[in-house]
């Protein structure tokens, strides 16, 4: 039997659906900056279907794009002045950033109260001792997915491949929070397969084609391939062989899984921003 396919498309729809509804009853519509820098053909196209999906829930989409050459003094000096608007409620800024800027230095300058994307120390550290007030967007859309499924982590054995801070760390965290026992997995780890196979819940989030094969799934597991990958045609697609889909009992496809939920959940977070601000 084929598992069922977790519908991410159809869900983040939805979830759009009532981010606007609230955003309507606001005397002010929230209004999210996304700043990017350089000219990555990648994240240009992700900054698109950003500022599509705040066009489509009634949220203002400010956009700064900086040149390629930016130093770390203008970026800052930008993300400073975002930080005192009144009239913003959500920063974002498009990774990965050029070499010449550090990343954490970046984001660490990013107000806790406006860091929609959760990558703030402070907000991070609330999501490790579960009283997150932003949840990180991937991991939050893994966990609504699996609420819209019945699929309850407590009590469950939970495999997280991965421990990157966007992904696989914040995924465990969100898992424990939720009763589940959990295990990280990571390219040190020493057995990976006997690891899989003991998950009710296995999350892929290594970005590495054919790495979960169906030999690894315990029959009727939850399998949430994270994962977006260029296959040798070029087409999209996850961590997971095809094969997979006979084992699992749910499974997230790609493309239509977790990035249509991860994009929902930016919006849900720059909403919760605007309420929380005013
Ligand atoms: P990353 O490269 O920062 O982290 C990958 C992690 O996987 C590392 O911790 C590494 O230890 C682990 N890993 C890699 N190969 C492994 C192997 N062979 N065995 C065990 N562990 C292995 O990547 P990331 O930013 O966490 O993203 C992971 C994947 O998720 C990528 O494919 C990325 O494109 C995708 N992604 C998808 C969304 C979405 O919305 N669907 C969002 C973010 C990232």
């Amino acid at each position: 039997m084929s598992a069922i396919l977790m519908d991410g498309k159809a869900l983040a729809a939805d979830i759009k659906r009532t981010v606007k509804e609230k955003c309507l009853t606001m005397e002010t519509a929230p209004t999210l900056a996304v700043v990017l820098v350089g000219d990555n053909p990648a994240s240009a196209v992700y900054v698109r279907s950003k500022e599509r999906d705040c066009g489509e829930c009634g949220i203002r989409c400010l956009d700064h794009r900086l040149p390629e050459d930016t130093t770390e003094e203008q970026l800052l000096a930008l993300v400073a002045e975002l930080n005192e608007r009144d009239d913003v409620d959500g920063i974002l800024v498009q990774l990965p950033l050029p070499g010449q800027l550090r990343e954490r230095v970046i984001l660490e300058a990013i107000d806790p109260e406006k860091d929609v994307d959760a990558f703030h120390p402070f907000n991070v550290g609330r999501i490790m001792q579960f009283a997150p007030r932003f949840l990180p967007c991937t991991p939050a859309g893994v966990m609504e997915l699996l609420k819209r499924y019945d699929v309850d982590p407590a009590g469950k054995e939970c495999v997280v491949i991965g421990r990157s801070n966007i992904v696989g760390k914040p995924m465990a965290m969100l898992l424990l929070q939720a009763g589940g026992t959990v295990t990280v997995c990571h390219t040190r780890t020493a057995d990976l397969a006997a690891h899989c196979r003991r998950a009710d819940i296995l999350v892929s989030a290594a970005g590495q084609v054919g790495l979960v094969r169906e030999d690894m799934v315990k029959p009727g597991a939850v399998v949430i391939d994270v994962a977006m990958n260029r296959d040798e045609d070029g087409k999209l697609c996850g961590d997971c062989v095809k094969a997979v889909s006979d084992k699992a009992s749910y499974l997230t496809p790609v493309p239509g899984g977790v990035g249509p939920m991860t994009r929902a959940m930016l919006m849900v977070n720059t909403l919760t921003a605007a309420q929380m601000r005013r």
